[in-house]
């Protein structure tokens, strides 16, 4: 077994490209998810072979990355000696950078001691923990394998094989959740000392058993307003408790505990991504892989690229994400960034300072909290003058 390969001292932290691998399997689906897996354990042999192959045709454009992400699916669902040829495979095709950050997503029912200590060895030094909640109703209602006792230990045993970073996921907002429920869940993650902590509102997402559940009438999901509230509610509690809310649904106790690889999607750093599903971003172009483990696998093996939709984008494409996606952000954008200091657009951001949404920071303009939930009528408020 080896770790990740540490190669040469960055140029700069946090300006070189991220690396993303997806792993597109789960042990079970959960009923709300929209990211695309597949329960087959069969298949990760092929899987690999063929991410092996689609990091041959990738390495030479991309290299050195500050990050590398282990997502999807369920990389925990990995068998250990699949994730140690993963490891392997990452570590010979690329240079990743000393000091980079190396994330893994896991399963909290797929966490034990020895399994911790594997990820640790392998070089990890972040895990994000699929939690979703603390109450057991909850999560058996989400469809999540694990139970809260199952969570808890799962923290502990991450801690105890050395994270020292460790992030936990809540999915927020179910059908009949008061704001209390919300807090008991924030709560009992608190108790733990997570140094990341991403909360994110449940959305229907197209093509789930949840998405037939409301179309049905058999499930409604929470008023907008009351949302709104509670995402308030939460952001408080957190400040309250020492965390920086530097993004929409992300938390880090501390600018040096931010996701550096997700800061990347949020600031158009470029980045590739690996795997069935899995998106890449040149600087200009963007595109994504195949939805399909079989598609992606044939493909490869037939030395074809897995690409299914690829796009070159504008500048004004740019510009749009640019200032949509830094609006999400506690760190706004730049004047630069928004375009060409005309005396419409001053205007403009004049006008959302006056209405409380955004505030002037150096040469920044940043959204205030009230400003972050309509991130994206902001942006076509200062770039079309409109906002809808
Ligand atoms: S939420 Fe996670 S575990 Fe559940 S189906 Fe989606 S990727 Fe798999």
């Amino acid at each position: 077994m080896t770790r990740l390969r540490a190669e040469a001292a960055p140029e700069a932290p946090g300006s070189q490209p991220g690396l993303y691998v997806h792993v597109p399997f789960c042990r079970s689906k959960c009923p709300y998810c929209g990211f695309y897996s597949v329960v087959d354990p069969e298949s990760q042999d092929r899987w690999l072979a063929a991410l092996e192959l689609e990091a041959g045709q990738s390495r030479s454009a991309w290299q050195p990355f500050d990050t590398c992400y282990v997502g999807g699916g369920t990389p925990s669902a990995l068998a250990d000696d699949a994730l140690v040829r993963l490891s392997e495979l990452l570590d010979r095709t690329f240079s990743i950078s000393t000091g980079a950050e190396r994330t893994l997503e896991v399963n909290p029912a797929d966490v034990t001691p020895g399994r911790a200590r594997l990820w640790r060895e392998l070089g990890f030094d972040r895990v994000s923990v699929g939690i979703q909640s603390f109450r057991a109703t909850e999560l058996r209602w989400l469809g999540r394998r694990h139970d809260p006792d199952q969570a808890a230990r799962a923290l502990d045993d991450l801690r105890a094989a050395g994270f020292g970073s460790v992030g936990i996921d809540l999915v927020q907002g179910l059908p009949g959740q008061s704001l209390n429920k919300r807090l008991e869940s924030l709560e009992r993650a608190l108790a733990f000392d997570p140094e990341h902590l991403s909360v994110y509102e449940l959305t229907v997402e197209p093509n789930t058993p949840l998405a037939r559940e409301v179309a049905a009438c058999r499930s409604e999901l929470q008023d907008p307003d009351l949302a709104a509230d509670a995402w308030l509610a939460t952001s408080e509690e957190l400040s309250r408790r020492g965390y920086d809310h530097y993004e929409v649904s992300n938390y880090a106790r501390g600018e040096g505990h931010r996701s550096r690889h997700n800061s990347k999607y949020w600031t158009l750093v470029p980045y590739l991504g690996l795997g069935p599903a899995a998106h890449s971003f040149s600087g200009r172009a963007r595109w994504s892989n195949v939805r399909s483990v079989p598609d992606y696998c044939r493909a490869l093996e037939y030395a074809e690229k897995p690409i299914e939709h690829e796009e070159e984008l504008s500048d004004e494409q740019l510009r749009w994400e640019r200032v949509a996606l830094g609006l999400r952000t506690s760190d706004g954008i730049t004047k630069n960034e928004l375009g060409d200091g005309s005396e419409e657009l001053e205007t403009r951001a004049a006008g959302l300072v006056d209405q409380g949404l955004a505030k002037h920071a150096g040469d920044r303009l940043v959204p205030t909290l009230r400003g972050m939930l309509v991130a994206d009528a902001m942006a076509r408020c200062l770039l079309f003058g409109s906002k809808s």
